[in-house]
């Protein structure tokens, strides 16, 4: 499997990424908004896109398919209950699902509501595990509700599904939001020096060489993923005095989402 990670240079920050099979050459196209970089960037590979996923029915996301489709004639996957807000889907995603491009790659579905409730992101089976997510999870950060989305269904996705994936996989998100969050989480926890040392290191970072961080970093660098901090929960008491003396994860993690939202 080789990943390739499409930096759009947008004003929304976008990520678009190929995953190709390293024997016949075919691709699947996440979220091909700048369709053009992407099939640049597969004319450039030799690679052929056959499949379009779309982690989820916003239009940052999907933008790009006509065009892909016109392009390439790749069928187009996404979760089953989008039909309705994602024109031209070939194939509706449940959980399980696997996805398999050319003869060598094998991606399983995870059904992750929370951004919308008709969010998938996929988990590559390869040696190190891939996470593509969306805008679930964002390096140091999780995605917003605002747009058809529910606070409660996020954190059981990230308590529930991402949190226990293995510290090695490889986490590929929708957006390049990482100097912003990374500053979220300073504020909430200014004693995190692997944030302020990763912060040194990517401030000037050109995203279209972006490092790709792990689990077992973000279970470090996101407040989202760090609900029993205790830095964090006396920060969080500050905001919210009638915090609990040991709130439980879920309520910390529900509070932090509302102090991002007006951060
Ligand atoms: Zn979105
Ligand atoms: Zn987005």
């Amino acid at each position: 499997m080789i990943v390739e990670q499409i930096w759009t240079a947008n004003a929304y920050r976008n990520f678009n990424y190929l995953i190709a099979c390293t024997d016949t050459g075919e691709a699947l196209a996440v979220d091909p908004l700048d369709h053009r970089k992407c099939l640049a960037a597969a004319k450039d590979k030799g690679w052929e896109i056959t499949q379009i996923l779309n982690t989820h029915e916003h239009g940052d996301h999907t933008g790009g398919n006509r065009a892909m489709v016109a392009a390439t004639n790749a069928k187009l996957l996404a979760h089953q209950n989008a039909k309705d807000t994602i024109p031209g889907m070939d194939r509706g995603l449940a959980a399980g699902d696997i996805i398999k491009v050319g003869k060598t790659v094998e991606l399983e579905v995870l059904d992750t509501p929370g951004h919308t409730m008709t969010h998938v992101c996929l988990l590559s089976h390869t040696d190190i595990p891939a996470l593509f997510c969306g805008d679930t999870l964002f390096n140091a950060g999780a995605g917003n509700c605002h747009h058809g989305g529910h606070p409660d269904e996020l954190y059981e996705t990230f308590a529930n599904q991402l949190a226990k994936l293995p510290d090695e996989t490889l986490v590929y998100p929708g957006h390049d939001y990482i100097v912003n969050n990374l500053g979220f989480t300073l504020d909430r926890e200014p004693d995190n020096q692997q944030a302020q040392q990763l912060l040194q290191e990517i401030r000037d970072q050109d995203p279209g060489q972006a490092v790709v961080s792990t689990l077992g970093l973000e279970k470090i660098i996101n407040t989202f993923l760090r609900l029993q901090s205790p830095t964090l929960i006396a920060r969080l008491r500050e905001a919210f005095p009638d915090l609990p003396e040991e709130p439980d994860e879920k309520t910390v993690f529900l509070r932090l989402r509302e102090l991002r939202n007006r951060w």
